[in-house]
């Protein structure tokens, strides 16, 4: 269970984020994908991210400070659609940067919504974390409102498209904000990897 989840600030470049000497975990996924749900639901906040953000707003890289030792990043706006297609490519552009970058990033969870089978812009944006070495896990996210029959077959769906490029799937977490599904999961994944973080600089 997370203790404390602070708000640090929103910024709209790497070089203006906090220092980098935490372990950082980026959540990402296309615009109401349940992103802000899942981070309320992991950090037991309701409000610390805000659900359904008004479109045109500014588009900015948000910092959580998770019981001080390691950083929740919400990275918004994968292929937004109600911004500019220019703006929309400055945006993508300084996401991919950021990614490339930033040299505490442990981890891209790439959220992905459950109702909804393989979608090109997710496709192609995993297919460019794996080219450009960037480690990646999924999460499903809205588990709740997919039928039991329905749920695995689009799980499925979105599992062949992956394999079609890649050799074995990524690490995969099932969610459900509503339900509280996949909170445990998630935590004990970060917090084993933290301590790995936490050997490499002691060594
Ligand atoms: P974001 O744009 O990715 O931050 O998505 P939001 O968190 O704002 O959620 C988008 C919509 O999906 C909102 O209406 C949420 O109430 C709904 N939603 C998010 N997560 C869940 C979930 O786990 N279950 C259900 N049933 N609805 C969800």
């Amino acid at each position: 269970m997370i203790k404390e989840a602070t708000y640090i600030g929103s910024y709209v470049r790497e070089e203006k984020c906090p220092e980098p000497i935490l372990p950082e975990y980026i959540f990402i996924g296309r615009s109401n994908v349940g992103k802000s749900s899942l981070i309320n639901m992991l950090t037991n906040k309701d409000g610390l991210a805000k659900v359904s953000n008004t479109p045109g707003k500014t588009q900015t890289i948000n910092y959580y400070l998770i019981d001080k030792t390691w950083y929740l990043v919400d990275l918004p706006g994968l292929g937004y659609a109600k911004i500019s297609r220019d703006k929309r490519e400055d945006w993508r552009k300084m996401i991919y940067h950021f990614l490339k970058i930033r040299p505490v990033l442990q981890y891209v969870f790439v959220l992905l919504d459950a109702m909804i089978g393989p979608q090109k812009i997710d496709m192609e944006f995993m297919n460019w974390l794996g080219e450009n070495n960037i480690p990646f896990v999924v999460a499903y996210t809205k588990t709740d409102r997919v039928g039991s029959t329905k749920l695995p077959e689009n799980i499925k769906a979105i599992q062949t498209e992956i394999l079609k490029t890649w050799e074995a799937l990524p690490t995969e977490f099932i969610t459900s904000a509503e339900k509280n599904i996949g909170r445990d999961e998630i935590l004990d994944f970060i917090l084993a990897n933290n301590k790995n973080f936490k050997e490499e600089i002691e060594i």
